[in-house]
């Protein structure tokens, strides 16, 4: 069964949306099975999104990331890793489908919302950068 991890936003947290969020999850079929809320510093969130890091958008990306705290998470389900995408919807809310978290929430491109694994190699090793082995089961 297969695991991803997703990171409520600032944008989410601060409206206080995080159980919004998570009744969509459950409702698709995803359980979450580690959540907490922690608040990145600037360094974490560049270290998170290094790949992002020549990408214009990095400077804003990452300050917003480390703005306020977030609600980090491990979503688990059948094929959790495009389910929890598609929960998600498409990064910029203006191109959502109907019914989708970043649809019904997200406030722009930037603050949108939710973050999602987009791959099992990305999935392993994100949900390794906040949850340690003991925190899983
Ligand atoms: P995420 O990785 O957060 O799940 P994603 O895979 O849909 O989202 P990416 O292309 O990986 O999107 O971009 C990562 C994040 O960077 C986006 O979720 C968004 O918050 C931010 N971002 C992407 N494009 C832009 C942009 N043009 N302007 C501002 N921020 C952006
Ligand atoms: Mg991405």
């Amino acid at each position: 069964i297969e695991r991803t991890l997703s990171i409520i936003k600032p944008d989410a947290t601060r409206r206080n949306l995080t159980g919004k969020i998570n009744a969509k999850f459950e409702d698709a079929g995803l359980r979450i099975v580690a959540q907490k809320r922690i608040h990145l510093s600037l360094a974490q969130a560049q270290k998170f999104y290094g790949v992002h890091k020549d990408r214009p958008f990095f400077g804003e990306l990452t300050e917003f990331m480390a703005s306020e705290p977030v609600v980090v998470q491990v979503l688990e389900g059948e094929g959790a890793i495009a389910k929890n995408r598609e929960v998600m919807g498409a990064t910029n809310p203006a191109n959502a489908d109907e019914g989708t978290i970043r649809k019904e929430f997200a406030l722009s491109v930037g603050e949108n919302s939710v973050h999602g694994s987009d791959a099992p190699e990305t999935a392993a090793e994100e949900i390794a950068f906040f949850f340690s082995g003991l925190e899983l089961v």
